[in-house]
């Protein structure tokens, strides 16, 4: 297996996987979606809320606020020692919101919510919650904890994580007679006519589409496009919540994991 980094910053990666077969590619892409643990918000207190939104939707909007993990000082609730049905401080994290439009229209941002771990914050301070008109007021305690996306799309540490088989484009140089056509029908700008002969410009941009297959007037066509089926472009995006390399390094040792409790299972039946 190889992997050969394009694009690394904190939240966006981009890479080509090598060598592996289409299932591993899936695995890796599936956990980092829905196995890889990430904090969000799961228990609402409203104390007050004379606000146009119900208590109802007001959780829900807090719920899918992305929150800065810290997954070495939390743990799982079902995997924490506690058993409690509240929670505690290894397992969930309490905050706070108290916002009153004291002297008119007032908007309740997730900066406006404040945890008793500083490590624990949204990831931006600006997302919206609701509207407060003058004298309204909205005020309520939250219990953030881990969780993961096969739960509830809100623990989803990941915004895009996908990715497409390597493409492979021959151009038959004796048929191709330069004509242009499939420069023009191709939507990712992927070709060009030099010297009278289509060439391959920007290869990773080319998604299949078998556009200029279609419109190449040569019988049989002078261009051939493929799929790789053993080498996969990566991208995966996160939400914030961790940095995209942690998000896979988790991944990774969540599918070894699988595997070493397959072997496990297999050898004890014998
Ligand atoms: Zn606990």
């Amino acid at each position: 297996m190889e992997i050969k980094i394009l694009e690394l910053t904190e939240n966006k990666a981009k890479f080509i996987l090598s060598d592996v077969t289409p299932a591993f590619a899936n695995a890796l892409r599936r956990i980092a979606i829905s196995e890889v643990p990430s904090m969000a918000i799961d228990d609402v207190f409203v104390y007050e809320n004379t606000s146009v939104l119900t208590d109802e939707m007001i959780a829900h909007r807090l719920g899918l606020i992305p929150l800065k993990t810290d997954l070495d000082s939390y743990v799982l609730p079902e995997k924490c020692s506690c058993k409690s049905e509240m929670g505690c401080n290894r397992c969930r994290v309490i905050g706070s919101l108290n916002v009153e439009a004291e002297d008119g229209r007032k908007t309740v941002y997730s900066g406006d919510l404040k945890f008793e771990d500083p490590e624990v914050k949204p990831v931006t301070d600006k997302i919206p919650i609701v509207k407060l008109e003058a004298g309204q007021r909205l005020k309520l305690e939250v219990h953030a904890k881990l969780g993961t996306g096969k739960q509830h799309a809100k623990w989803q540490p990941v915004s895009t994580c996908a990715y497409k088989y390597m493409p492979t484009i021959e151009v038959n140089k004796r048929v191709c007679d330069g004509c242009g056509r499939c420069v023009e029908a191709c939507p990712k700008k992927v070709l060009n006519v030099e010297k009278e002969k289509v060439v391959v410009v920007d290869l990773l941009s080319c998604t299949l589409c078998m556009e200029c297959v279609k419109v190449c007037p040569k019988e049989p066509p002078a261009i051939k496009v493929k799929g790789d089926d053993k080498t996969f472009i990566f991208t995966v995006e996160s939400t914030g919540c961790l940095p995209v390399k942690r998000i896979l390094v988790e991944a990774a040792k969540i599918l070894k994991d699988k595997g070493e409790e397959l072997s496990r299972q297999i050898k004890e039946l014998g």
